[in-house]
C-alpha cells in the first residue's frame, strides 16, 4: 500500500537551490530506500498495468531514473527526451522556461510513429514548461500523450493545470505547497 507521509518525509526541502528564494525539493533521499522506491514503482504499475498506451517516455535526467523501471515491468518500450545535444541521431528540438531559464529539449526524430500513444514519466512538474515541450515533440511525430506522470507535484507554479488545459491528463503521488 502507497504511504503518502513516508514519501514526503524522504523528499528534502533545500532552500535558495539552485538560487536564492527556490525551495528545491529533492529525491535523492527517496531512491535511498528500497522500500519507498519500491513503493513509489509499485503505484505507477498498479495504475498502468491494464492502461492502454504504446510507450513509455522519460525526461533528463531525473525521469529516465523512474521510466525505466516502469518501461521494464511493463514491457514498453522507452523513449528518452533529453536535454540539448546529447542524443546523437537526428532530433526534433523544442524551447521551453523553466523556473531557472530557457532550454532545449531533444528526441529522436524516428522515436514514435503516428497513432503511438505515450506515457510521460518526470520526477516533479513545476511551471509543466518541460512537459509542454516534450507534448510539441510527441505531437510532430504524430503521436499523443497518454498521460504525464512525475512524483511530485508544484501546484502552486500551475503546471499541472496547464498540462490539463492543453489536453494533457497529469497524475502524481504526492503534492507540496
Ligand atoms: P517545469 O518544467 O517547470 O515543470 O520543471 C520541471 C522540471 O524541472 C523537471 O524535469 C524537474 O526535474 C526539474 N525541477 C524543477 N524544480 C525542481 C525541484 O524542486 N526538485 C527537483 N526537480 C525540479
Amino acid at each position: 500500500i502507497f504511504d503518502e507521509f513516508s514519501i514526503k518525509t524522504l523528499i528534502r526541502p533545500v532552500p535558495d537551490f539552485p538560487k536564492p528564494g527556490v525551495v528545491f525539493r529533492d529525491i535523492t533521499p527517496l531512491f535511498q530506500s528500497p522500500r519507498a522506491l519500491r513503493m513509489v514503482a509499485d503505484s505507477f504499475i498498479q495504475r498502468y498495468v491494464e492502461a492502454d498506451f504504446s510507450h513509455i517516455g522519460a525526461l533528463d535526467a531525473r525521469g529516465f531514473l523512474i521510466g525505466s523501471i516502469i518501461a521494464y515491468e511493463l514491457n514498453k518500450p522507452l523513449i528518452l527526451f533529453r536535454k540539448q545535444g546529447k542524443l546523437p541521431a537526428d532530433v526534433l528540438s523544442a524551447s521551453y522556461c523553466t523556473e531557472y531559464g530557457e532550454a532545449y529539449l531533444e528526441v529522436h526524430a524516428d522515436s514514435l510513429c503516428e497513432g503511438d500513444s505515450i506515457l510521460m514519466f518526470d520526477d516533479l512538474i513545476a511551471t509543466g514548461g518541460t512537459l509542454l515541450a516534450a507534448a510539441q515533440l510527441v505531437r510532430r511525430m504524430g503521436a499523443r500523450i497518454h498521460e504525464a506522470a512525475a512524483i511530485i507535484d508544484l501546484p502552486e507554479l500551475d503546471g499541472s493545470r496547464k498540462l490539463q488545459d492543453a489536453g494533457i491528463p497529469t497524475f502524481t503521488l504526492t503534492a507540496f505547497a
